[in-house]
């Protein structure tokens, strides 16, 4: 559980091999930071799916539209009755009513899962970052 009184917190899941092999609420190769880093405006989570598995069902969301980036490896995604390859580097959003879906192809696949509020943002890195004065060791 994350410490709310700091500005950041760490959570490291450990290799991408040893997920595949941990199970949350009967889901194999997840784990969800929204707890682990105490996230307060998106949940998220880092999956590995050996090869040829997938998620034994087809899902959609009430309010909240979906991220997917590929990390590793390759496979076949599905929304609304569409299937297409996918592999490292491809970035998926989908709406909350799409019906979507997820397979590992031969290599396996590890993938990051960003969910949040459809039309939450109200600004981003422009409008909303600030450069400061603080120098770290490095600079
Ligand atoms: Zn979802």
């Amino acid at each position: 559980m994350a410490d709310q009184k700091k500005n950041y917190s760490v959570f490291n899941m450990g290799s991408f091999a040893d997920l595949e092999k941990k199970e949350i609420n009967g889901k194999k190769g997840k784990v969800f930071l929204g707890q682990e880093l105490g996230l307060t405006g998106c949940e998220a989570s880092i999956n590995s799916t050996p090869a040829g598995g997938f998620t034994p069902f087809v899902h959609s969301h009430k309010m909240n539209e979906e991220l997917y980036i590929v990390i590793k490896g390759s496979g076949f995604f599905y929304v609304d009755g569409e299937e297409f390859p996918i592999r490292e580097g491809s970035m998926i959003r989908v709406a909350p009513a799409g019906e979507r879906a997820i397979k590992a192809g031969d290599e396996g696949l590890s993938y990051a899962c960003v969910q949040v509020q459809q039309g939450s943002l109200k600004q981003a890195t422009k409008e909303d970052g600030v450069i400061t004065e603080t120098k770290t060791s490095w600079m």
